[in-house]
């Protein structure tokens, strides 16, 4: 593979614990080195064995954040992309058990020609092939940036630590560099910042032949200087390379933050490189209107993961996106979804102003998100289903409007009169539970006229996908006769891809994953006009907003 002689590559590691932002961090240089009018892509390296998440738990894991081409990846491509504009691809996101997979099916090839397969040359060797595999895209980028998942000691992250030394020794620092994330903990009984955590997760680091250049200190308090200097002495860095990573209230302002701490200046120094100053406008101004919205909506959000947020990692994302551009904060009240019967479903939704029911798999929770659904429909109160969102939607308004009774989905009953979720016909066949869905990016024709129109603005629209069942063909004609219109389909007319409820204020269900193209400053069309329809029904009831169930910031609910 023919590398280009301008690409620069940066490696982000994190010591002491897990969840310190890393990818936040790895998001935020990327806009910053962007904003100079860089090329820059980001990727990351998971070290589990699993060959992707699309098989875990979202307990486990959080969300599966599904790329264009369809690769089912870890949610901090989610954050790069949103982050940095650009749509990244299956290059990007890399796991241990890939690399162990490429390398044993070339053994099993023989294309190692009758050598000992080892994890120094050939694990390491596969992992620089994936460093170098994303220099180029569309075009030669000028950075990568690649975030190592995990922290520094684990056993499992060794491989790619190997694999980078040798990289980076290859390349020379003249083409890489380290920034190393860590968390410096602030002690109430002393009042004091302590350091030791970070000077032995950077030993660690040393001691596998790594010497970061940069540290980012993750901490609750500022960073004083002698604290700096201290971090700098033991950790064998420049004071003016110690950063401070303090907390703040929404992770879009880290980038602001980075660039006050000099990171960026750090980066083009270090590599020599000529660029144009940083316009950072579009930015600041998206942050300042998060932290000052004119007024609210509360949305539910129907799932039944909702203890664990990072499981509608993109969806909270939106939200915030798609407030930023009605002037409103997106207060997100979760509701479980096993919880909400037809008897309790008024006194628990009654003061919402927009009801999201996302994607998920599995039957647990459906007849809960089916009740929801009909009190919304019945009481015009906005709605908005995503991929197992609209797959409710349609079951509940068969049985409920139509009368076909005990209407259900393929996936949840499979010896039922009324399937109006069905499987694929192209799913029936598979076995393997890995990455067999219908993935990634597919076209879909929008019917002028309809809610979906107005908020594209396109006729034809691609969006991502991830599901196995689809609405039944054969239950169109009886559908749309009581008032369901099918206002987005395949190309081919085959697949149904949105669908609309007349005679509702807003009512939009989409086979698709909206959630997965918001961008921080360019909010999804769909959640823009679903918070939209939000305010304007708080208008119109007047704004009278009792205070109900457990209700989530969205601006801080992710606080990195
Ligand atoms: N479980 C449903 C299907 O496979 C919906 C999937 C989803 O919501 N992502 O079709």
């Amino acid at each position: 593979m023919r590398l280009p002689r301008k690409t620069k590559f940066i490696f982000i590691t994190g010591g002491v614990v897990s969840a310190l932002g890393k990818g936040i961090i790895a998001a935020s240089l990327g806009l910053l080195l962007k904003s100079r009018g860089l090329r820059v892509t980001i990727q990351k390296f998971d070290p589990y064995i699993n060959v992707d998440p699309g098989t875990m738990n979202p307990y486990q894991h959080g969300e599966v954040y599904v790329t264009d081409d369809g690769a089912e990846t870890d949610l901090d491509i989610g954050h790069y992309e949103r982050f940095i504009d650009v749509s990244l691809s299956a290059k990007n996101s890399t796991t241990t058990g890939q690399i162990y997979n490429e390398v044993i099916s070339k053994e099993r090839r023989g294309e190692y020609l009758g050598v000992t397969v080892q994890i120094i040359p050939h694990i390491t060797d596969e992992i620089k092939k994936r460093i170098k595999s994303v220099a180029v895209d569309q075009f030669e980028n000028d950075i990568v940036i690649t975030e190592v998942g995990g922290t520094v000691g684990d056993i499992e992250s060794l491989p790619f630590l190997e694999g980078i030394r040798q990289f980076c020794l290859e390349l020379g620092p003249n083409r890489t560099m380290i920034i190393h994330v860590t968390l410096v903990p602030y002690l109430e009984g002393s009042g004091e910042l302590k350091t030791k955590p970070t000077q032995h997760s950077v030993m660690r680091l040393r001691e596998i032949g790594l010497q970061p250049d940069i540290i980012i200190c993750r901490s609750e308090k500022r960073l004083n200087q002698s604290i700096k200097d201290k971090i700098g002495l033991f950790c064998n860095v420049r004071p003016s390379a110690v950063l401070e990573g303090r907390d703040v209230s929404t992770i879009y302002e880290v980038p602001l933050l980075l660039e006050k701490e000099k990171l960026a200046d750090l980066v083009i120094k270090r590599f020599r490189l000529k660029c144009k100053d940083p316009d950072l406008s579009k930015w600041s101004a998206f942050v300042k209107n998060i932290k000052n919205p004119k007024g609210n909506v509360t949305i539910g959000v129907c799932g039944k993961y909702t203890t664990l947020h990072d499981a509608y990692k993109s969806i909270i994302e939106s939200f915030v996106h798609a407030g930023v551009e009605n002037e409103v904060k997106v207060n997100i009240r979760w509701l479980e979804s096993e919880t909400i019967t037809r008897e309790n479903a008024g006194e628990l939704l009654k003061d919402l102003h927009g009801l999201l029911v996302p994607g998920g798999f599995g039957d647990r929770g459906i007849e809960g998100k089916v009740n929801a659904i009909e009190y919304v429909r019945n009481n015009n109160i906005p709605f908005f289903g995503i991929c197992l969102g609209l797959q409710c939607a349609v079951i509940e308004f068969a049985r409920n409007v139509c009368n076909l009774q005990n209407a259900n989905s393929r996936e949840f009953h499979s010896k039922i009169k009324h399937n109006v979720i069905d499987l694929m016909p192209n799913q029936r066949s598979i076995a393997d539970k890995g990455a067999t869905m219908r993935l990634g990016t597919y076209p879909c024709v929008v019917k002028e006229d309809s809610l979906t129109h107005n908020a594209y603005n396109k006729i034809v629209i691609k969006e991502r996908h991830r599901h196995r069942y689809e609405v039944n063909n054969d239950y169109k004609p009886i559908l749309s006769e009581r008032g369901m219109a099918f206002t987005g389909l395949s190309p081919d007319e085959n697949l149904v891809e949105i669908i609309e409820v007349e005679d509702h204020p807003w009512f939009v269900g989409c086979q698709f994953h909206p959630e997965l193209k918001s961008r921080a400053t360019k909010a999804h069309p769909l959640f823009r006009d679903f918070v939209k329809a939000a305010k304007t029904y708080k208008e119109e009831s007047n704004g009278l907003v009792q205070s109900f169930g457990k209700e989530v910031d969205s601006l801080t609910a992710d606080t990195e």
